[in-house]
């Protein structure tokens, strides 16, 4: 390929040389041209509008104003010196203040002399004031015609001190735009569709986004960039699906046989509701055509996805094939294992747990039996894909409770047979599905929409602090009823060992709460022994105990029917779809459950926002958009890992159209030609094939 100068190293640029060349690389991270074109401007400074300084309110924000220095003063001692200015026009005065760089701010301000003067505006005694703003002659800048907006970016102190502020950046850029022609940045989006869209040309959209001449030309690059990283995502992930459907092998199952019929007619201990049977059918549909199946089912807490795993253990083993389920924490493996043993202990099925704990000697006999098949069904943590576990014929494997495992994990289990085992990925929580179409766009798409029958909604209310002791004796009423009852801990994320002693202050207050012999209680946390936590989550499953204290660890998937509370202290601390995960640990069974949600005396908005929600609805996928409306993508768990999401401008939030348009024009061009061989289609693969290594390129040769 034709070399372009966009991959010229960065300190080739005229003003850049080695040691600013270095400092961009370490700071942030520039090290061509192209990264420079894709350092982004934070804001841009209107150079045509100059304000008057009693237009200074308590509500300006950044501002530009033009005047007379009429004082220039350094004031103070040692530490406190700081440089102070007043500048005058028509209308007011207007004090500067520098406390650092104030040799080079002495060089150029004069009183007398005019100025621009630029920056954000702060009161202080009443008085408006602008601390370290950007200051220049006014002559120079009239002189140079700056006569449109000023492009102002990301910097860092390090590249402050070696004369590259964010404005200083800018000169750079433009020194780099002037020397890159329109065929350096080819487009890549077909032009009707940047026709029927009225996009601008990429060209066009980088030199707008960081020069633009008006505010117009600025906002349509910037959708025009918007546009192309969610059409450019959406084609990637269209075109690994695509290709996973078409050329990869996977193993075939043709048939229901003995082991599905027997348990779904002898063993099954409920009817299935509509969404399970819908599920399975799907997925019966996509393992027998002889591509690997791919897919992920959303489900809500509760909405029984364990027992569709469990059919398709056994769809797999009818076909001959072992079958494996991966949990994210012990007590969740443990829990799953001891379920599929009581279900299938009538039937001819081996079954093996296998996790950190597991001792050596059993392990190698179990890796023994796995090798030579006799071992049908591994259940099992992350020791699961570590690489010592060979199976014979591994077919199926189901990751439970996705958030915790990565994509790099999901992929660690293609590895383990010639042909990849079909890949059943179960959330915890329902995503978003705009999340979910974008972040997991390359698998295929289940959901589990409806609760197993006879559940009743869980009742959610809020307590504070002084309402511990009535809560608490609802807890006692409810144990008295034969239920049981979860108090649960925050982590706290900076400090194992603050949450620790959190947690074991309020066992201590549970305990007297709740004294013994009358009440005992199990504990759990992170800090246990494996053994230990297992007796002790054993206990209260088997209702030894009454009450659960314990972090979030019981967090995901626990199931204990007969617990009819949840106790949630410091609630303010846990994100929503936490919130709601935890909550359905209860509610699990056919008596009505509580969820309390305790809060301390300083709630933030978005808590009290949370916790409001959480009070006003049971169904997880309305809870999952407005976590991801009052999160937005970055922090929704388990996307973070997901590089999909990493989008420089565009958010999944607030450029919802675009990403529906984006969606559809991909679609539609894939569908019309799925190889891309078209005349028209020649940006969008000449570019694809330039970015190869992000994108699953076999497709087009
Ligand atoms: P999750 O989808 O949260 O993993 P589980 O698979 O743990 O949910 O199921 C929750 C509870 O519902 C379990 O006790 C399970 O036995 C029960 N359950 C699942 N499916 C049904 C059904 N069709 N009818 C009645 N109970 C069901
Ligand atoms: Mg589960």
């Amino acid at each position: 390929m034709r070399h372009s100068i966009l991959d010229s190293p960065i300190e080739y640029l005229k003003g850049v040389g080695p040691l600013r060349g270095d400092m961009l690389k370490k700071e942030l991270g520039i090290f061509t041209y192209r990264d420079l074109l894709e350092h982004f401007p934070l804001r841009h400074i209107d150079k045509t509008a100059v304000n008057t300084i009693s237009s200074i309110s308590l509500q300006t924000d950044f501002i530009q104003v033009a005047g007379t220095a009429t004082s220039v003063e350094m004031i103070g001692e040692k530490r406190a010196k700081r440089l102070v200015a007043e500048i005058r026009d028509s209308t007011g005065y207007l004090e500067l203040v520098w406390f650092q760089g104030i040799n080079w701010v002495q060089k150029i301000l004069h009183v007398g002399g005019e100025y621009l003067v630029y920056g954000k505006v702060s009161f202080f005694n009443g008085k408006p004031q602008i601390s370290h703003p950007e200051i220049e002659p006014k002559t120079t800048a009239i002189l140079e015609g700056k006569n449109f907006l000023e492009p102002i970016y990301p910097s860092t102190e390090k590249l402050k001190a070696r004369a590259l502020n964010g404005r200083q950046i800018g000169k750079l850029t433009s020194a780099m735009l002037a020397q890159v022609a329109e065929r350096d940045i080819p487009e890549n989006i077909p032009f009707h569709i940047l026709d029927k869209l009225k996009l601008v040309s990429r060209y066009k959209a980088f030199c707008d986004i960081h020069i633009p001449r008006t505010l117009l030309d600025y906002e349509a690059a910037v959708n025009r960039l918007k546009f192309e990283e969610f059409f450019i995502a959406q084609v990637r992930l269209e075109l690994t699906k695509l290709r996973r459907h078409k050329s990869s092998k996977g193993v075939v199952f043709e048939k229901v046989g003995n082991l599905f019929n027997a348990f779904y007619n002898h063993y099954l201990p409920f009817e299935l509701t509509g969404a399970q049977k819908r599920v399975i059918k799907e997925i019966r549909a996509d393992t027998a055509q002889g591509h690997q199946m791919n897919r992920l089912l959303q489900g809500d807490v509760g909405s029984g996805k364990t027992i569709v795993a469990l059919l398709c253990m056994l769809l797999a083993a009818d076909n001959g094939y072992q079958s494996c389920m991966m949990a994210p924490t012990e007590i969740l493996a443990q829990q799953h294992y001891n379920g599929l043993q009581e279900l299938l202990k009538d039937m001819p099925v081996q079954v093996r747990l296998l996790t950190g704990s597991t001792k050596i000697a059993e392990r190698r006999k179990m890796h023994a039996g796995l090798a030579d098949g006799s071992i049908h069904m591994l259940v099992g943590t992350h020791a699961v894909i570590e690489d010592a576990v060979q199976f014979k014929n591994l077919g199926f494997a189901i990751v439970d409770e996705q958030h915790r495992f990565g994509v790099a994990q999901r992929a660690q289990l293609w590895k383990k047979a010639v042909i990849p085992p079909h890949i059943l990925v179960m959330t915890a929580t329902p995503i978003p599905r705009t999340l979910a179409m974008t972040a997991y766009g390359d698998l295929d798409y289940s959901v589990m929409d409806e609760l197993p029958p006879g559940r009743k909604p869980i009742l959610t209310v809020q307590r504070n602090e002084m309402q511990r002791a009535s809560v608490m004796d609802f807890v006692k009423t409810e144990l008295e009823k034969g239920r049981q009852a979860y108090i649960i801990y925050p982590l706290i994320e900076e400090s194992e060992k603050l949450s620790y002693e959190d947690l074991m202050q309020g066992y201590d207050q549970v305990k007297s709460y709740f004294p013994e012999p009358r009440y005992s209680i199990s504990m759990v946390h992170g800090r246990m022994p494996a053994g230990q936590k297992d007796v002790n989550m054993q206990r209260f499953i088997n209702h030894d105990t009454n009450i659960m204290v314990s972090t979030t660890v019981i967090e995901v998937g626990v199931n204990v029917p007969n617990a009819s509370v949840m106790v949630i202290e410091s609630a303010e601390k846990f994100g929503l779809s936490q919130l709601h995960q935890l909550r359905g640990r209860v509610g699990r069974g056919s008596e009505k459950s509580y969820c309390i949600l305790l809060t301390g005396s300083k709630v933030s908005n978005d808590a009290r926002e949370r916790i409001k929600i959480m009070c006003a609805t049971n169904d997880g996928f309305a809870i999952a958009e407005k976590d991801l409306e009052l999160r937005g993508p970055g922090d929704i768990e388990g996307t973070k890992q997901s590089g999909v999401l990493n989008f420089k401008l565009a958010s999944l939030v607030n450029d919802k159209g675009l990403l529906d348009l984006a969606k559809h024009y991909a679609a539609a061009v894939l569908q019309a030609d799925e190889e891309l061989v078209h005349e028209t289609n020649a940006p969008l693969r000449h570019f694809l094939v330039s970015q190869k290594g992000k994108t699953a390129w076999s497709l087009i040769s």
